[in-house]
């Protein structure tokens, strides 16, 4: 058999053996020590950490000790997300992996090829005895996926190689040179409320996309934190959402008297909102036809919506749903203006393209997680940049809307995103691989997202890294699929690069 087919198949294996592990971020300890077991039952050296994090060394093949080593990097951890109704348990199901039409995928829920296809091609690697190769590393880390804990965590000097390929990217045929950097941006408005016994109805928008603020963000999808504060402004106070049309829902004066309860939208600092609830309080002493005429209102802020919301965000859905009389804290008309007004002046989306990396988006911020509730407005913005210093025209705009509505800001973060040098020697031995091997170029680019090579390119100064993986749609879904082509092609290439074709110079590593 060809030995690239046979890497491929191999990883095909682990990947399915590591899938029948539960590696839910937070619970790893069990991928972890199954990894390290797998490793020392094959001779190889592995040093584990307190948190699971696992670096596992082979040595060179004889002849190539004074090569540089490389290290293949991945995360242990994967995102737990479910189609309703399923019954699937996280921390003790297996995945169950499915192959379909050239894809695999899992049942009901998120595959984990996000990193289990990088962990598999790891040890498909390490495994392989008819491969020559020089010193190797695999570095695998745990919870990736919750803030880059376990990279963060780590001792590097643990790692020896300067040398790295992190395989944890979703898009086959790119070489990834730089990820962003995030700064949060913690906006509060205080407000006070009157406690008050009313009719209660409660708002939500739903049915919009979202998705993921560093990959979907260049995408004309809505926020729907910022959406339903548009909708609130409307029946509010007649404000337009839609910048202009005639009809205006205070206009008869039938919603006189209606008060904003409370808004909430956004879960995750790195998600763009897809659901908002807000409760409104009817006036006081109001009888059934209080509740008919915001109905009845609601009629022409449904047609803006559909205006507005077309393509990606078609499936979008204002519904209104009575709670009864309860006691809730109420906000005077004002107060409920002037929170609405904030949240309006908040940037979302790109405002910056890259200039050296064509299609890729530089500088972009996501209003993340919105709640007024009984102390006021807080709103978290969640800026990206992948140029050193990009947040700050973002941030000026956060803090001069704040300093407008007299809120308080918190800013967090700013750190330098990581770029390595596209032409640095290895990326460029890289490239010459990729072109030997597949007769064409890789797309040598940028992601928005963020990656664990940053962590380790401030922590292991001169290190030379970018990262690759196989086709992966819809991550962090349920609807996750691997295309398996993808990761034939990828098991090749870093087979071809592991094994070099060109003679190469040996380095002193320093170390
Ligand atoms: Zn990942």
């Amino acid at each position: 058999m060809d030995a690239a087919r046979s890497t491929y198949e191999r990883a095909l294996t682990w990947f399915e053996w590591i899938s029948r592990i539960p590696r839910g971020s937070g619970d790893t300890g069990r991928a972890s020590v199954a990894v390290a077991s797998w490793a020392r039952d094959r001779g190889l050296e592995v040093t584990s950490d307190e948190f699971g994090n696992l670096v596992i060394r082979k040595d060179a093949t004889p002849g190539r000790e004074g090569e540089p080593s490389l290290a293949l990097q991945a995360h242990l951890d994967m995102v737990c997300q479910k189609v309703a109704g399923s019954s699937h348990d996280f921390s003790r199901d297996p995945i169950d992996v499915v192959e379909e039409d050239g894809w695999l995928h899992a049942d009901g829920t998120t595959l984990g090829a996000d990193d289990g296809a990088g962990v598999a091609v790891c040890l498909a690697i390490l495994e392989d005895e008819g491969l020559s190769h020089p010193s190797l590393e695999a570095v695998l880390t745990v919870d990736e996926e919750v803030g880059l804990v376990g990279a963060r965590e780590m001792d590097c000097s643990r790692i020896r190689s300067r040398r790295m390929l992190n395989l944890d990217l979703t898009v086959a045929g790119q070489f990834v040179v730089g990820c962003s950097a995030g700064t949060e941006a913690r906006v509060s408005l205080p407000l006070s409320r009157e406690r008050g016994v009313r009719e209660v109805v409660r708002l939500t928008l739903s049915g919009l996309r979202g998705g993921h603020s560093g990959i979907d963000i260049a995408l004309p999808r809505h926020n729907a934190a910022l959406l339903m504060g548009e909708v609130l402004s409307r029946l509010l106070s007649g404000g337009r959402p839609d910048g202009g049309h005639a009809e205006t829902v205070a206009a008869d004066g039938a919603l006189a008297g209606l008060a904003l309860v409370s808004l909430r939208s956004g879960e995750k600092r790195n998600a763009i909102p897809a659901e908002a609830t807000a409760e409104l309080a009817l006036p006081a002493g109001a009888g059934p036809e209080a509740a008919r005429d915001l109905d009845r209102a609601l009629g022409p802020v449904r047609a803006a919506l559909a205006r507005a919301c077309t393509g990606d965000d078609a499936g979008a859905r204002l519904e209104a749903e009575r709670l009864g009389e309860r006691e809730v804290g109420l906000l005077s008309a004002k107060e409920a203006a002037a929170a609405l007004a904030l949240l309006s002046e908040l940037p979302q989306g790109v405002s910056a393209m890259s200039r050296e990396f064509p299609g890729a988006t530089e500088t972009s911020d996501n209003v993340s997680i919105v709640r007024l509730g009984e102390k006021g407005l807080d709103a978290l913005v969640s800026v990206r940049t992948n140029r050193p210093g990009g947040a700050g025209p973002i941030v000026a705009g956060v803090r001069a809307a704040c300093e407008r509505a007299g809120a308080a800001l918190e800013v967090e973060g700013g750190r330098d995103p990581w770029l390595c040098d596209p032409e640095s020697p290895f990326v460029c031995e890289a490239r010459a691989t990729y072109r030997a091997l597949f007769g064409e170029e890789p797309t040598v680019t940028t992601t928005h997202g963020g990656l664990e090579c940053g962590v380790f390119s401030e922590a292991l100064p001169g290190l030379e890294v970018f990262s690759l993986g196989p086709d992966v749609e819809n991550a962090h879904t349920p609807s996750e699929r691997m295309r398996l082509e993808s990761l034939e092609r990828l098991c090749a290439f870093v087979r071809a690069l592991v094994e070099g074709t060109e003679p190469r110079m040996a380095v002193d590593q320093g170390r």
